[in-house]
């Protein structure tokens, strides 16, 4: 089983070629051009994944020494993600498919945040609960096979991502500056300054709270001292990310005694955070658990995660007809 999978959900073009399950090769072109307006520019992002797809497709193939026809079939991410970022991914892959008389798989995006720990070993073990941390969600799945996973919380309002990226921009960072706010609270104190969680019933979370009381407390302290955030920017760093790893991790901790689960696993871009990755591994004596953290290049958007969804989705023959539309709120669920 040979598959090419597209991701063009946001603002990475992705092209990936897995074999019988194992990745061949994972091109990635970044976009930079939303690197100034402090988020991604819907508009800006379709018109660099027209520019992208041909070249990173034709690079993914040429790497893994594999001619079209070779291919079993073709896959793309379906959603969510941003419509017209979405369009170019679906439609490319559709035509692809159609030429080439294959069949066509269609991925969702944080399904496959979570399959990305499947492409190489340690692999976690059913049944796992996975903490999948993005720019746009937040979420705690229950996973109990391959493609049969289940939503237990989720945040209510914006994603941890965002509460990163926002807060990084209110500290005059460029987006996206979650690995920023990684980088520097290395060097901060994380109890220089405390930002209050926000209580949500069950599983859930809520992330606008605390992302309002930063920007009142940056307001604050910068009328008081105009070079507040320049003088402790590391401290400030510090406690941002120690407060949102705390609200992540203290319903991640419910959750797990409350579905009695022992493997854990993170996914998404924010699992690439350095401090969210040691605060995990420091609670592993006191829960017993088993912690899976995925290779930090699959982490933010990459093909390579959709490829290997579509080796699963391949081999249950869950295939979809040329009709398939993006869809940029998709849900997963059993
Ligand atoms: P979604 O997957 O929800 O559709 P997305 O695809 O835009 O959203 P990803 O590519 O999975 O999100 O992740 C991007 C996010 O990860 C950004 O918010 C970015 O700031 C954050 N991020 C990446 N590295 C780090 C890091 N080291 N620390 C904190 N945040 C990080
Ligand atoms: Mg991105
Ligand atoms: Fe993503």
């Amino acid at each position: 089983i040979t598959i090419l999978a597209l991701e063009s959900s946001c603002d990475e073009t992705s092209a990936a070629v897995i074999r019988d399950g194992v990745l061949i090769t994972n091109v990635i072109a970044t976009q930079t051009v939303h690197e100034n307006y402090g988020g991604v520019v819907p508009e800006l992002a379709s018109r660099a994944h027209q520019q992208n797809v041909v070249p990173v497709v034709h690079q993914a193939l040429s790497k893994a020494n594999i001619r079209k026809s070779e291919l079993s079939a073709i896959a793309f991410t379906q959603g969510p993600g941003l419509l017209g970022a979405l369009l170019v991914g679906t439609s490319f892959a559709k035509a692809l498919a159609l030429s080439l008389k294959k069949p066509l798989i269609a991925v969702n995006h944080m399904q496959a945040h979570i399959l990305a720990h499947f492409i190489e070993d340690p692999k976690p073990a059913f049944p796992f609960l996975c903490l999948t941390v993005s720019g746009g969600h937040t979420q705690l799945v229950l996973v109990e096979d391959y493609l049969k996973m289940e939503i237990i919380g989720q945040t209510r309002d914006d994603a941890v991502g965002e509460a990163f990226d926002k807060s990084a921009k209110l500290l005059g960072l460029t987006y996206p500056g979650g690995p920023l706010i990684d980088k520097y609270a290395r060097e901060g104190n994380p109890l220089s300054f405390s930002f209050p969680p926000s209580e949500m019933p069950g599983f859930d979370y809520s992330f606008s709270g605390i992302k309002t009381a930063i920007l009142y407390f940056l307001r604050d302290q910068t009328k008081r001292d105009a070079n507040f955030i320049q003088d402790n920017l590391y401290d400030i760093c510090a406690s941002i990310q120690h407060s949102l790893i705390n609200m992540l991790l203290d319903k991640l901790i419910k959750a797990a005694k409350h579905y009695k689960i022992s493997n854990i696993a993170i996914a998404g871009g924010v699992s690439a955070n350095s401090g969210l990755r040691a605060a995990l591994q420091n609670l592993v004596p006191a829960y017993n658990w088993q912690v899976y953290f995925p290779k930090f290049e699959y982490c933010t958007d990459n093909a390579a995660m959709i490829a290997m969804a579509a080796h699963f989705k391949y081999i249950n023959e869950e295939f979809c007809s040329l009709e398939v539309s993006p869809e940029p709120r998709m849900k997963f669920g059993v």
